[in-house]
């Protein structure tokens, strides 16, 4: 059974190792057993599954995962935390600690290592400062993966979720949709963490398709465009991708593919759709 998951456990932890939290890791630990239940339960998790953590913290959700996952790899970059997390998961014999910055590890190598390269599934509670990054690089790197369950700050959530012509809408929204299917399943208020955050946080699942949802030839190019388009948002498609030099595009062609398309030569990225950025990027692609 977990022993962590209330206010009084994780302040007896803290208090045992004179432990100080850091700002700069985006240190917020949950102190709610309902939530933290409620997470595992979403992520779906059964003893057939690896799963990735990152950023265990004091071990909290670590505990509530090793209960019901076959093993779980968890990732901390606070050197300072591995001697308590030693302490609280010593009853478990599924879980392995290891002492790293999450986007400096090769996490295909990792699942390699520990699962044979067959998919795990991601579970956190996100440092916030490097939620993007993150995310991007699980999913643009192809690491092996049956689905993401992560907390989030609320409004990183919704930008994951939207549509075009609304003003969340950018990079982050077309890269998690192109890989996979996403689906809010909690709201977090700030008093289920120690210290509270200032910021609302919601839980989001990822589901990763076997197939993405629309063709394109060349991902990396469409995410090429989708990024100049985004860096450059107030100006119009054929402007902001010929003025981003390392796409070796000129106005005109812009402005052919969009006609090709029906779309005006004034249009903007925001309001294309992930099948009309695969569109464009298959009709640009030289
Ligand atoms: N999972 C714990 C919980 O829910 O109570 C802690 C979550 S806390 C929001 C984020 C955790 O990520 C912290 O323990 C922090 O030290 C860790 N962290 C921050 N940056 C990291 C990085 N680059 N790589 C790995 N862990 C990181």
């Amino acid at each position: 059974m977990p022993t962590l998951g209330t206010p009084t456990a994780t302040a007896a932890v803290i208090n045992k190792y004179n432990f100080h939290f850091a700002k700069k890791f985006g240190q917020n630990f949950l102190i709610d057993r309902s939530m933290l239940e409620k997470i595992v339960e979403s992520a779906d998790i059964t003893k057939d599954d690896t799963v990735l953590e990152i950023g265990p913290g004091i071990g909290t959700m670590t505990q509530y995962l090793a209960e019901s996952a076959k093993q779980v790899i968890t990732v901390e970059i606070d050197t300072n935390l591995i001697p308590i997390l030693r302490d609280t998961l010593s009853d478990y014999d599924n879980i392995t600690i290891i002492n790293e910055d999450i986007l400096k590890l090769d996490l295909n190598k990792l699942v390699d290592d520990y699962n044979e390269g067959k998919p795990v599934k991601v579970v956190a509670n996100l440092p916030y400062y490097i939620t993007t990054p993150i995310i991007m690089g699980l999913l643009e790197k192809h690491v092996p993966l049956e689905s993401i369950t992560i907390m989030v700050q609320k409004e990183v959530a919704d930008r994951m979720q939207v549509g075009p012509g609304t003003k969340d809408y950018g990079a982050l929204s077309l890269a998690v949709q192109y890989y996979a299917k996403p689906e809010i399943t909690a709201q977090v208020p700030p008093e289920c963490f120690m210290p509270r955050p200032n910021v609302s946080s919601t839980v989001i699942k990822l589901t990763l398709y076997d197939k993405p949802p629309v063709e394109v030839k060349d991902p990396a190019h469409m995410f090429k465009l989708v990024r100049a388009s985004f860096n450059q948002r107030r100006k119009t498609l054929s402007n902001g991708l010929s003025n981003d030099k390392s796409l070796g595009l000129t106005r005109d062609d812009v402005v052919a593919a969009l006609e090709t398309m029906g779309l005006s030569a004034t249009i903007r990225g925001e309001v294309l759709t992930l099948e009309q950025f695969a569109q464009l990027s298959d009709l640009l692609k030289k």
